[in-house]
């Protein structure tokens, strides 16, 4: 497992984005007229101090970071940082748990992400095809049947777990939105409202669909699904791949901008291996890992990820001043 180190004050020094459109928020321009009031007050809570955040150290246990921008695609005030050693890009510092779980419920959640009611969202993704796909990738590694117990952790209204009910498998999904959990079991899905150091119970197939990101300790969760995990399991994460950086992808609750390379690197470092990986469009990755301890060697990976997100920064910045050049 990757040690802590002892907890100092965060640093976060120099700014790898300078232009001001990525630090100051630019809702007027942007956004709505009614999701710009729901930010404009949310920011204004943030800076009365009403929103609780927290320091919290990178993943690979450093605490000194560059900066890249300070609000997200919404306008909200949200730091995203690169930590220094390891290159992992991240919210720093983060909401606390409360008001992660605070914000998840609230309604500039639900108008910012969904756009209208739950419900709505639910019936448009209640259908065979929308989780499909990681039925397929998991079914040439696993007989799924009557057998087969399948977990999907931040499961939203069950929706990806209709193929594996189909399959005859039984299935829980578990989810923080109390609304999108209560959409489910009222259509007869196996869905429940808590978290997964709740559950204890082992499972064959544990699914984390989009969600892995948004986190708060990833690593303590992976701690837990590698208890909740037969020896003979799968664990399938599907993560958006931030090979270059975009800011159309910060989000203020995303924690973590995993790539390919470091998601493994992270996973294998819970005892996990790799076994499959691979893109089902530009956005997402998939990967299946399955017990196993084979972590990747630390001092090499940081300096090579480093490398690529330094690189990732300065292809963003490059395009960023061609953009501004041509629109001029
Ligand atoms: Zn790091």
């Amino acid at each position: 497992m990757l040690k802590r180190e002892k907890k100092d004050m965060i640093t976060v020094d120099k700014k790898l984005i300078e232009h001001n459109e990525f630090h100051i928020p630019f809702y007027k321009q942007r956004r709505e007229k009614n999701s710009c009031m729901l930010v404009e007050k949310f920011n204004s809570n943030i800076k009365d101090g009403l929103i609780e955040f927290e320091d919290a150290d990178c993943l690979c246990g450093h605490n000194q970071f560059y900066l890249l921008t300070s609000v997200d695609k919404h306008s909200v005030l949200h730091k995203t940082v690169m930590c220094q050693r390891c290159g992992l890009l991240q919210t720093n510092p983060h909401y606390s748990h409360d008001a992660l779980r605070d914000f998840l419920e609230s309604n500039i959640y639900k108008n910012l992400y969904y756009g209208g009611s739950y419900e709505n969202y639910a019936y448009e993704k209640y259908n065979i095809f929308t989780g499909m796909y990681i039925y397929e990738d998991l079914k040439k590694f696993i007989n799924i049947n009557q057998d087969t117990k399948v977990l999907e952790i931040g499961s939203a209204a069950g929706w990806n777990l209709l193929p594996f009910i189909d399959k005859k498998a039984k299935v829980l999904g578990i989810d923080y939105n109390n609304r999108f959990v209560e959409i489910g079991k009222s259509i007869g899905i196996n869905l429940e409202h808590k978290t997964v150091y709740e559950l204890e119970e082992k499972f064959d197939i544990i699914i984390i669909n989009k969600m892995f990101s948004i986190i708060l300790e990833p690593l303590n969760v992976l701690k837990k699904v590698k208890e909740l995990l037969n020896p003979n399991g799968l664990l399938y994460l599907n993560v958006l791949s931030n090979e270059r950086f975009d800011f159309n992808r910060i989000h203020n609750i995303r924690l973590y901008y995993f790539t390919i390379h470091s998601l493994n690197y992270f996973v294998s470092h819970c005892e996990f291996v790799r076994i499959r990986y691979g893109r089902h469009n530009k956005d997402y990755s998939f990967h299946i890992f399955k017990h196993g301890n084979k972590p990747q060697a630390s001092d090499k990976f940081f300096r090579q990820n480093l490398r690529r997100s330094m690189r990732s920064i300065r292809y963003f910045n490059l395009k960023y001043k061609l953009k501004l050049f041509f629109d001029s």
